[in-house]
């Protein structure tokens, strides 16, 4: 019997689980995919959002507010890159520089620091490369990139190592209510909890109707992405928004924190959430848009383009409360963008929530904050030597795009949430990450996890369940 279990290992229901192992309780996460961070969480803009974009009184505005803030020491005691870069919206006519006062106004209530409107000199000077035709831009100095599928993974680690417990491949099928539990049904294992917490990102909807009356519905929302290699990286300083619409920010223009340079999203409504194809069409919109920020990308340095799936809820806003019929079962719903920006301050939120209602929280006195990984290539010249010596397959570099050693994936394989699939390892310690896109390093990924998960590497997938890259030898 559980105290509370967590449905989705998303950024939400893993920053959830990262609090809540703080207390002494039994926390268990159910997540239906093979591995943490595979819906939304791993194909966004990867921005942690300054907070003037999200209407005033509204739970977007106030967790992305709150949350923004707590990256640093998030980031500090995880280990995932994090750079404050700033963000700028840029205008280029008259309605548009109006419309950037209407946003800095909405930044100061909602109580964003930092923020500045630029001239058009003080616009070109920080970024040279922007159309020569903008006039002027909202800075925030607070908006950061990050790298969302290693801060996913890493606050997954970090509930785990501190005593949470996890299925993978557990899609929940059905939740009983009963007396003082629920009980809980999927993939052939019934778990039985006290508290339930929907984190179910585009599926929170169904998630919710299993034990509660129908009180909001998901409408999934694509959006599609180019990734350009990182001789483009560093075309901007900053990241960098058109004026937004009502379909969201438009096409943003970003260094990532890796030093490519990402492009998207465009913006379509969907029936089915798993579409996560890219289109032609969308794709040629979120060219135009990232041309007309800077005109001088060259999309055909583009190495991948890929989908993610908002999931937009019809209320509105984020619903984060206890169902209305249902005591104990709490939606942490609806969670689009600033979802990711959102995610730590959303956690601390349902802390308190659980306390308003009486669960007992009672600290875990050896809780560990810090999770520690480490990218051979990355440290200094002494600890290389040092872990040479401690493990030579250090020294043997398998992704030669991304500069990754054996050493490195054997590491992401063996850590607390261990990678079991090609992508598992791409999204810990990036090997196929790189221009290549695993050309070259795939089939020497692919034996080293048949060798260290001791399975035939026939059995080794990409990504998804039946994903199979090899079926039978050929010679
Ligand atoms: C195109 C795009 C751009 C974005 N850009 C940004 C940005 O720059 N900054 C920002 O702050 N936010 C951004 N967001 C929003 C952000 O990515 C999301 O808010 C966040 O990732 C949501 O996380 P989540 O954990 O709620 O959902 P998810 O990451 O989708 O996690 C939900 C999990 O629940 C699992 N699940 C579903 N059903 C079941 C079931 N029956 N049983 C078990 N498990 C189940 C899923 O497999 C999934 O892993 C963007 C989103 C998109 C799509």
């Amino acid at each position: 019997m559980y105290d509370v279990a967590i449905i989705g290992a998303g950024v939400t229901g893993a920053s959830i689980a990262r609090e809540l192992s703080r207390y002494k309780l039994k926390v268990i996460i159910l997540e239906r995919k093979n591995d943490v961070s595979c819906g939304t969480s791993k194909a966004n803009s990867a921005i942690i959002h300054a907070g003037y974009d999200a209407k005033e009184n509204t739970l977007m505005a106030k967790f992305n507010t709150e949350g923004n803030p707590m990256f640093d020491t998030i980031c500090k005691e995880l280990d995932v890159p994090f750079r404050r870069i700033g963000s700028l919206v840029v205008a280029f006519d008259q309605e548009q520089l109006n419309h950037l006062q209407i946003l800095y106004q909405r930044g100061m209530n909602n109580n964003i620091k930092g923020m500045k409107i630029l001239t058009e000199y003080e616009l070109k000077t920080r970024e040279p490369a922007i159309n020569k035709n903008a006039k002027g831009a909202l800075f925030a100095s607070t908006a950061g990139i990050i790298d969302p599928m290693l801060l996913t993974i890493s606050l997954m680690e970090s509930a785990v190592i501190n005593g949470a417990e996890y299925f993978l491949d557990y899609e929940v099928q059905s939740i009983e209510k009963q007396e003082k539990k629920f009980k809980i049904t999927g993939s052939g294992k019934t778990i039985e909890a006290t508290w339930v917490i929907n984190a179910a990102g585009v599926y929170a909807d169904k998630i919710h109707n299993m034990v509660s009356k129908p009180e909001f519905k998901i409408l999934p929302r694509r959006g599609q992405y180019f990734l350009l290699d990182k001789t483009e990286g560093e075309i901007v300083n900053s990241i960098l928004f058109p004026c937004p619409t009502k379909m969201g920010k438009g096409t943003l223009v970003t260094p990532t924190v890796h030093g490519n340079l990402i492009l998207g999203p465009s913006s379509d409504n969907l029936d089915d959430p798993e579409d996560l194809s890219t289109t032609e069409e969308m794709l040629n919109l979120a060219r135009t848009g990232a041309k007309k920020l800077v005109p001088s990308i060259n999309t055909g340095k583009s190495i991948r383009n890929f989908a993610g799936m908002r999931a937009v809820a019809d209320t509105g806003d984020f619903i984060i409360k206890e169902a209305d019929d249902t005591p104990c079962f709490i939606d942490v719903s609806g969670i689009k963008s600033p979802g990711l920006t959102a995610a730590p301050a959303i956690a601390a939120y349902v802390i308190e929530l659980f306390r308003e209602k009486g669960l007992e929280l009672k600290n875990r006195i050896n809780f560990n904050p810090f999770v520690k990984r480490k990218i051979f290539m990355e440290l200094p010249p002494v600890e290389q030597e040092h872990l040479l010596k401690e493990n030579p397959l250090y020294g043997r570099i398998i992704c030669r795009c991304e500069n990754i050693t054996e050493g490195d994936i054997l590491d992401s394989i063996h850590r607390p949430v261990g990678a079991k699939t090609l992508d598992g390892v791409k999204r810990r310690c990036r090997p196929g990450m790189g221009r290549c896109q695993g050309g070259f390093c795939s089939p020497l990924v692919q034996e080293i996890l048949a060798r260290e998960l001791n399975v035939p590497i026939e059995d080794i997938v990409l990504e998804t369940k039946h994903s199979y890259i090899l079926t039978n030898k050929t010679k």
